[in-house]
């Protein structure tokens, strides 16, 4: 596999090999398994970066689950005073149920804050999420994360699901920005 990729104008470096990305994502599973045994949860995949992730996980659970997807989406209209970010396409009814959120990758967190708001009226039992990937340095929420794949640096990846532009994501490495140049 290449130790270098450029996707449009900028060039990416190996980051963390497929192997190990396999190899966390199967202690992820474990865990998950392991706490969720007796629960039935709904696995919430947010679209588009995390599907790549979401299947890789998915195929190593062995619980009794449901799986739904959702969309992020924002919308600027010119009655609203702001941003208003909203989930499309939730459609599963989540009372008294236990809710693992599925991420490729957090950031900042505001994204996962923004579920975490909209879920509040909907009568799940516990929500939790699970990330492939994760910026404790660029993180300013107080929220807990309770599966986390990678701790990494605050520099821009792309690969196995995390695309720049949109493109990038069936790359099975992670690679990071290579700012050298
Ligand atoms: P948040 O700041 O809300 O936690 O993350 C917002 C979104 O920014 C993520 O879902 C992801 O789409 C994008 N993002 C943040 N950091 C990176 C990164 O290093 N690489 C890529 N490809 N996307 C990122
Ligand atoms: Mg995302």
């Amino acid at each position: 596999m290449c130790e270098r990729v450029t996707l449009l104008d900028k060039t990416f470096v190996k980051f963390i090999p497929s192997e190990e990305v396999d190899a966390a994502i199967e202690r992820l599973a474990d865990q998950i398994n392991n706490d969720y045994r007796d629960d039935d949860p709904i696995l919430l995949v947010t679209l588009n970066g995390a599907i790549v992730f979401a299947v890789d996980l998915l195929k190593k659970l062995t619980i009794r689950c449901k799986i739904t997807c959702v969309k992020l989406s924002s919308y600027s209209g010119t009655q609203s005073t702001n941003n208003v970010k909203s989930l499309i396409g939730l459609n599963e009814d989540l009372r008294g149920k236990r809710v693992l959120v599925l991420e490729d990758i957090i950031d900042t967190g505001r994204t996962y804050g923004h579920i975490t708001e909209m879920l509040k009226d909907s009568g799940l039992k516990d929500l939790r999420i699970a990330t492939m990937t994760y910026k404790p340095d660029a993180y300013k929420s107080d929220l807990p994360i309770h599966y986390v794949g990678f701790a990494i640096p605050d520099k821009f990846v792309v690969g196995r699901g995390l695309d720049y532009d949109g493109y990038g994501r069936n790359l099975p490495d992670i690679y990071q920005l290579d700012t050298s140049i």
